[in-house]
């Protein structure tokens, strides 16, 4: 089976495994982390199947940085750490590229979040 094939996050973008869906477009998925470090926890992820920022084409990571700032003020977080992590030695555990986009706990709950257009 191809990386691609057995890649959980394509599976996430295909429908194949069910997800929490923030946003999508074209080339850029978005969805709740499974096991969030704070409410409205996010990932925004390329359509393109990369395991690394340097397997991705410049043209499908214009759009993550945005959609994180969309999705960080839909959380109505007025503090917030985007990461993303590459490699086994930088705590990457999914080998599809993906930006963390985590609120400040006390800053987004009981706020109502209103994610973005779909
Ligand atoms: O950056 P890193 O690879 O360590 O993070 C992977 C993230 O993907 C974790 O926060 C994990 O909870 C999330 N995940 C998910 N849904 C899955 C598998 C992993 O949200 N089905």
């Amino acid at each position: 089976m191809s990386r691609m094939a057995s890649c959980i996050f394509c599976k996430i973008i295909k429908g194949e495994i069910p997800s929490m869906k923030v946003f999508e477009s074209e080339k850029t998925f978005a969805f709740l982390d499974i096991n969030p470090l704070s409410a409205g926890h996010a990932l925004v992820i390329p359509k393109h199947h990369g395991a690394k920022l340097t397997d991705i084409p410049d043209d499908s990571l214009t759009e993550l940085l945005p959609v994180a700032k969309k999705i960080a003020l839909a959380t109505g977080a007025e503090q917030f750490n985007i990461l993303q992590n590459n490699g086994r030695m930088a705590h990457q555990l999914v080998d599809h590229v993906h930006i963390h986009m985590i609120p400040k706990p006390n800053e987004t709950e009981g706020l109502g979040i209103q994610w973005p257009q779909q």
